[in-house]
């Protein structure tokens, strides 16, 4: 294993642990040595069957509960790095618009992430730090119906820049993923989808159909890859980066 690639004698704390891109990281990083990992998620079955080798410590809760940071992480002060993943999705004309389903978005997608990065900030002054938050290729396009999304996905990269100033004099750097489409079971609440499913016969031809229409390179991405990109930039391989904005997206934004 590259040295810069080795997490052991680290901890890292994941949000969204429990699924998708989430759980792949945490998987990733437990494949490379990592020592101890804080796992939160509001899916608590599916976070305890999470198989893993390394030193495991499971957080039910949810992100947008300031209780949850102030109480329920209290204790989780000793942290080299960050994922702040956890995030929902929902899909609605502007001119339809619900207010309730537009702050739950918000709630999750932003405020989780801010009570994050509040916390890590805080709890790795001392030493310094990496932290990555998820993004979306939502924040660079403005397909119809994703008002709510997309806009939540542009101030969590805003977020994560700005993050990268207040953290730098303390050795913290904050980068932000932003991939298009994953395979992860995010996709299975939506509507549509569910439509592509019925009308192709099945999940990965819905998938695979998404992917051939929607990006250059003609495909959507595993969850196995992003989380490996996140794995890049919370290694020290990424040392001299922060406030960046990583686009694994296949083409999608361009
Ligand atoms: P997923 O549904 O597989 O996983 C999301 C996880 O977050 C779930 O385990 C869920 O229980 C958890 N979660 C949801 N709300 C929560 C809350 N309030 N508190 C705690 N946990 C909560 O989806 P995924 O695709 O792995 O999504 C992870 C992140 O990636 C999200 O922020 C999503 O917006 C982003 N993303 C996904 C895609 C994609 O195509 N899958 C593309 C771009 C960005």
């Amino acid at each position: 294993m590259a040295a810069d690639f080795d997490f052991s004698g680290k901890t890292a704390l994941i949000t969204g642990a429990a699924s998708g891109i989430g759980a792949a990281t945490a998987r990733w990083l437990d494949a490379h040595g990592i020592t101890k990992l804080v796992l939160v998620d509001m899916n608590r079955p599916a976070l305890d069957a999470l198989d893993l080798d390394c030193e495991v410590r499971r957080i039910g809760g949810d992100v947008s509960d300031s209780a949850l940071w102030k109480i329920g992480m209290a204790e989780v002060t000793d942290l080299d790095c960050v994922l702040l993943n956890a995030g929902i999705s929902d899909a609605f004309p502007i001119v339809d618009g619900d207010l309730a389903r537009w702050r739950k978005l918000m709630a999750v997608n932003l405020d989780g992430v801010f009570l994050g990065l509040r916390h890590a900030l805080k709890v790795m002054r001392s030493k310094g730090g990496t932290i990555a938050v998820t993004a979306s290729a939502a924040a660079f396009k403005a397909e119809p119906g994703t008002a709510a999304y997309a806009a939540a996905k542009a101030a969590v990269v805003q977020l994560a820049r700005v993050a990268a100033r207040e953290g730098a004099e303390h050795g913290i750097r904050v980068n932000a993923i932003a991939p298009g489409g994953v395979d992860t079971p995010i996709w299975d609440g939506m509507d549509f989808f569910a439509d592509m499913t019925k009308s192709l016969g099945s999940r990965e031809a819905a998938i695979a159909s998404m992917g051939e229409i929607a990006t250059p390179l003609g495909r959507y991405a595993t969850a196995d890859e992003i989380a490996a990109q996140i794995g890049f930039l919370l290694s020290d391989l990424s040392a001299n980066i922060t406030g960046a904005v990583l686009r694994s997206d296949g083409g999608y934004t361009l």
